[in-house]
C-alpha cells in the first residue's frame, strides 16, 4: 500500500475543512484534504447554503414579477416559470464555486484525496476510494466531517417523495402540497421557495412557536408575515409517521387527523458525521449527541487530533466552522486564534430575513440580567419605503448599567447583511450609545440600527419618543 506523509491531514472538505487546508498551506505546511465527494465545499456548497440561496433568490424574483412589480408601474403581460432553468442556474453557481476551491487547493499545493477517510491509529489515516486503499500519516489530524439531516423514527425517507433538504433543493416539479416537518432554518427557507413557486405549504412544528432559539418577539412577528404569505402552520404538532401509500405521502401526528401531501420535507435538525470515522480506534469518545468533545483549542483527548465545525458542539453553521478552522490553525501554528461564540450571527434567508447576534430577550430574562431594549420598525425607514420592504423591525438589547450591547435581532430585508454591523459592534464591546453615534449613510437600511440604538435611550428621531430628561 502506498504511504504518504503530511504535516496536516484534514478529514472533510467543507467550509471547516477547506478553509483550514488553505490557511495551513499559506503557512507553508504540507496539507492533505480528504473528501468523498467530487465537489469540494461540503454540504454548505453542494446541498445547503449556496443552492438554497440560489433558489431563494430565483423564487423571490418570480414572486416579485408575479405580485410585486405592478405597484412599481412595471407591467408584466405574461410570465412563465422555467424551473429547469432555475435549477441549471443553481447548479452552475455550485459548480463555479466548487471549481474555485479546487483552484485554490492547486495554487496552495493542498493535496486532494477523493475517498472516505478513517482514523487508523494516532497520526495515521486510511483513505478508501474506488481505486483501493491508501495510507496517510500526519503530524496533526483535523476532523471536519460536518453533519447530516437528523432522521425521525417513523418518517420513511425514500430520497424522493419523502426527503430532506437535499431532495427539496431539486424537485423537478412544483409540489401541489408540500408538508414540511420542522419550523426551523431549513423548513422555513425551503418552504418559502416552494410556496413562492405556487405550492401549498404546510409546516408542522412540535413546539408552540417557530424558530426556537431566535428571539421570541422577532420570531412571532416573522410568523405573522409568513402566514400572510400563505404558508400554513400547525404548531404543537409532533410528527410521528410519514409514509408513501398509494402514491401519496401520508403524515401522521399526535392528536391530529392524518394529512396527505405529494412531498414531505424532513427538517428537524442535523446530526454530526462522527460514526464510521475510526474514532474508537484512537480512543476518541463522542457525547450523547454524537459530537466530538474538544478543548478550547479544538484538541480532542488524543494528542495531535483536532476537530471543528458541525461535528463538535455549537451551532451548525458554515461560518462557525470556517471561523473555528482559522482559529484552530493559528493556534497550531503558535499564534493567536479565538472564536467568540457570543458574536456568531445567525441568519434565516426567508423574505424578509431574520438575523440575530448575541442573547435573546428570553435568555436575558432567564439570567435575571437587567437590560434595556430599543426597537425601531422598518416601516419608519425611508430606504425601506423606497424598496417597498417595510415589514419587520430592529431590536437592540443592552445592559441596563453599562449599556454594553448584549443582543441585536433584526427582521427585515437584507437583515443578513445588516447584522454584520451589530456583530462587529459586539466584538469590539460597543455600547448602544456607540451604535447611536455611528454615522449611517442616508438613505440606507443600516440607519434602522442607529435609530434602534437611539430608541433604547428614548431618542429615536423617526418614531415618537418620550425623551428622558436630558442634561
Ligand atoms: P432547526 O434546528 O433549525 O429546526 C428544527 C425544528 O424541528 C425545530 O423547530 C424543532 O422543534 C422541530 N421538530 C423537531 N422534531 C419534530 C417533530 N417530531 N415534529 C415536528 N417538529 C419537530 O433544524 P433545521 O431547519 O433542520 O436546520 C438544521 C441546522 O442547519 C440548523 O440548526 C442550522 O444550524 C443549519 N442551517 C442554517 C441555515 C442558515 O444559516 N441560513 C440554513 C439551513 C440550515
Amino acid at each position: 500500500m502506498t504511504e504518504h506523509s503530511f504535516d496536516l491531514v484534514i478529514l472533510g472538505g467543507g467550509p471547516g475543512g477547506y478553509v483550514a487546508a488553505i490557511r495551513a498551506a499559506q503557512l507553508g505546511w504540507s496539507v492533505a484534504c480528504i473528501d468523498e465527494n467530487e465537489q469540494l465545499g461540503g454540504t454548505c456548497l453542494r446541498v445547503g447554503c449556496i443552492p438554497s440561496k440560489a433558489l431563494l433568490e430565483s423564487s423571490e424574483r418570480y414572486h416579485e414579477a408575479l405580485h410585486g412589480l405592478a405597484q412599481h408601474g412595471v407591467k408584466v403581460e405574461s410570465l412563465d416559470l422555467d424551473l429547469a432553468q432555475m435549477h441549471r442556474r443553481k447548479t452552475q453557481i455550485v459548480k463555479t464555486l466548487a471549481q474555485g476551491i479546487d483552484g485554490l487547493f492547486k495554487k496552495g499545493k493542498v493535496t486532494r484525496f477523493l475517498g472516505r477517510g478513517r482514523l487508523d491509529g494516532p497520526g495515521s489515516i486510511l483513505v478508501t476510494s474506488q481505486d483501493g486503499e491508501l495510507s496517510l500519516t500526519a503530524k496533526d489530524i483535523l476532523i471536519a466531517t460536518g453533519s447530516r439531516p437528523a432522521p425521525l423514527p417513523g418518517v420513511e425517507v425514500d430520497g424522493d417523495r419523502i426527503g430532506t433538504s437535499t431532495e427539496a433543493l431539486a424537485y423537478d416539479r412544483v409540489p401541489e402540497h408540500l408538508v414540511v416537518i420542522g419550523a426551523g432554518y431549513i423548513g422555513l427557507e425551503l418552504g418559502s421557495v416552494w410556496r413562492r413557486l405556487g405550492a401549498r405549504v404546510t409546516v408542522l412544528e412540535a413546539l408552540d412557536r417557530i424558530l426556537p432559539g431566535m428571539d421570541l418577539e422577532i420570531a412571532q412577528a416573522a410568523h405573522q408575515i409568513f402566514k400572510k404569505q400563505g404558508i400554513e402552520f400547525r404548531l404543537q404538532t409532533r410528527v410521528q409517521q410519514a409514509v408513501v401509500q398509494d402514491d401519496r405521502c401520508v403524515v401522521r401526528c399526535e392528536d391530529a387527523d392524518p394529512m396527505e401531501a405529494d412531498r414531505v420535507l424532513l427538517a428537524i435538525g442535523r446530526v454530526p458525521n462522527t460514526d464510521d470515522l475510526g474514532l474508537d480506534r484512537v480512543g476518541i469518545q463522542v457525547d450523547r449527541r454524537g459530537e466530538i468533545e474538544v478543548a478550547e483549542n479544538f484538541a480532542t483527548k488524543v494528542p495531535g487530533i483536532y476537530a471543528i465545525g458541525d461535528c463538535i458542539q455549537g451551532p451548525k453553521l458554515a461560518h462557525k466552522a470556517s471561523h473555528e478552522a482559522l482559529a484552530c490553525i493559528e493556534r497550531l501554528a503558535g499564534g493567536y486564534g479565538h472564536v467568540d461564540y457570543n458574536t456568531i450571527p445567525g441568519v434565516v434567508y426567508t423574505h424578509p430575513e431574520l438575523a440575530a447576534v448575541g442573547q435573546t430577550e428570553e435568555q436575558l430574562k432567564e439570567e435575571g440580567r437587567e437590560y434595556r431594549r430599543g426597537v425601531f420598525p422598518m416601516m419608519a425607514s425611508g430606504r425601506a419605503q423606497t424598496l417597498g420592504e417595510t415589514d419587520g423591525k430592529v431590536k437592540i438589547l443592552a445592559d441596563a448599567q453599562t449599556d454594553r450591547v448584549l443582543g441585536v435581532h433584526i427582521l427585515g430585508a437584507r437583515a443578513g447583511d445588516l447584522i454584520a454591523e451589530a456583530a462587529a459592534a459586539m466584538s469590539f464591546g460597543a455600547s448602544s450609545e456607540d451604535l447611536a453615534h455611528l454615522c449611517h449613510a442616508h438613505p440606507t437600511l443600516a440607519e434602522t440600527l442607529g435609530e434602534a440604538a437611539l430608541a433604547l435611550h428614548q431618542r429615536a428621531i423617526h418614531i415618537p419618543s418620550t425623551p428622558r430628561v436630558q442634561a
